[in-house]
């Protein structure tokens, strides 16, 4: 049997047992469906379906390989992109661990030059530096620092949402994405109207692009003769004190190359390091502006503008502007991972674990395959591999991930 045929009929058993596990979404008259399927691997989209059973059945009759809907509300979703009638769309964040740099990417993730065949770790290069060739096969993995990196990012975005933006939690709906990361949508009449303008400055906001502290409260004032510097508080509110805590956790770990990095002089680094407690400290009153030597307004602007990232959720901008978009759809599988997309409240975002409550096929039977090569990975309480060219029995869920990430095949 090969791979395709067999991951299939694995998907068509869950679909059969678990199509009421398919999260159907408001509205579903006006949204427009896409697919994917297993054979065909192209994508069919501009469906619509005007009632839940309908949806349910295709996807137990099709068996796609991945399911999307849109965030947008449509007069006439079947129609023509330009016909169909945009009547509004749901606000949607996409936070990947693929747009995030991480650590590990360059020990699980590879890619292969579809030209010349070369082979690489870590970020895939826009250009094979062999033959100059720009499509790449490329194999990324869901793994756990990578997967609390993702996780991280998603609680800045949530905390700025509720926060700075008003969005109350019944508004804000969390979900894993069956693979590397985090959806964030907002489903309220507020944002339903915006246009791509609009959502980019959200966008903007929460990434903190283009943000300076000279126009939040960090200035030079003049007093006589003397001047000092005053600015943002822990406390205050929106980017305010997000600036302010960004510096204070920069502050907090910063070595000396971080220092560096921002062209600080030597002398100053060296002051900064030395006095890093008294600094922190200094939050408690009216904030550390002038008790650095030879730190003055500009100093801190570097400082500030580098602490940003600290603050800021690393979110997707494409996809959020997109009032197009299709977004996975939750409740479905994942065709990469054979992983669920799943939804949860916005209160478990700290607790909420991926690779254990995404899992989809729960049989204890085990399945021999061949894995060419994959890293060790967690699924539920157990670890797999490391594995190099071995055959090997695993648990359904196990063997359908390695041979979805296309890293095993099955034996016969
Ligand atoms: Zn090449
Ligand atoms: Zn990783």
């Amino acid at each position: 049997m090969d791979n395709l045929t067999f991951i299939r009929e694995a998907f068509s058993t869950f679909y059969s047992n678990n199509v009421d596990r398919v999260e159907i979404p408001k509205s579903i008259e006006s949204r427009e469906f896409g697919f994917t399927l297993f054979k065909e691997g192209v994508m069919v989209r501009h469906k619509g379906f005007m009632n839940p059973e309908d949806l349910k059945d295709f996807i137990k009759r099709n068996v796609p390989s991945n399911v999307y809907y849109s965030a947008a509300y449509y007069s006439v979703p079947e129609a023509k992109m330009d016909e169909k009638g945009w009547l509004g769309s749901d606000l949607f964040f996409d936070i990947d661990a693929d747009h995030i740099p991480t650590k590990c990417d360059k020990k699980h993730d590879t890619w292969t030059c579809k030209g010349c065949g070369l082979k690489g770790k870590g970020k895939t290069p826009e250009k094979c530096p062999n033959c100059g060739n720009e499509s790449f096969d490329e194999k990324t993995w869901p793994c756990e620092a990578c997967l609390e990196t993702a996780r991280s990012e998603t609680i800045k975005l949530i905390d700025i949402l509720m926060d700075d933006l008003g969005f109350s939690d019944k508004e804000v709906k969390c979900s894993f994405s069956g693979h590397r990361g985090y959806h964030v949508q907002v489903d309220s009449e507020d944002i339903l109207n915006l246009d791509s303008n609009a959502r980019k400055e959200i966008v903007d906001y929460v990434t903190g692009t283009g943000i300076d502290a000279a126009f939040h409260g960090l200035e030079e004032v003049r007093d006589g003769k003397t001047s000092f510097i005053i600015g943002p508080s822990l406390d205050d509110i929106g980017w305010r004190g997000r600036m302010a805590r960004g510096l204070y956790e920069f502050l907090l770990t910063a070595v000396d190359v971080d220092l560096k990095r921002l062209r600080l002089k030597k002398r100053t680094i060296e002051r900064i390091l030395a006095n890093r407690d008294e600094i922190l400290e200094s939050w408690k009153v009216n904030g550390p502006w002038n008790i650095v030597e030879g730190l003055g307004l500009e100093g801190w602007r570097k400082i500030i503008h580098h602490s940003i990232a600290f603050q800021s959720a690393k979110v997707d901008t494409v996809v959020t502007v997109d009032v197009h978009r299709l977004i996975r759809l939750p409740g479905t599988l994942h065709g990469k991972t054979g992983l669920l997309k799943i939804s949860f409240p916005v209160s478990r975002i700290e607790d909420f674990d991926p690779l254990k409550e995404a899992l989809a096929f729960r049989s204890e039977d085990k399945v021999e395959i061949y894995v060419d090569e994959a890293p060790a990975f967690r699924l539920g309480d157990e670890v797999f591999g490391p594995f190099e060219k071995q055959k090997v029995k695993l648990p359904l869920s196990a063997a359908i991930f390695l041979l979805c990430k296309n890293a095993a095949r099955v034996i016969d």
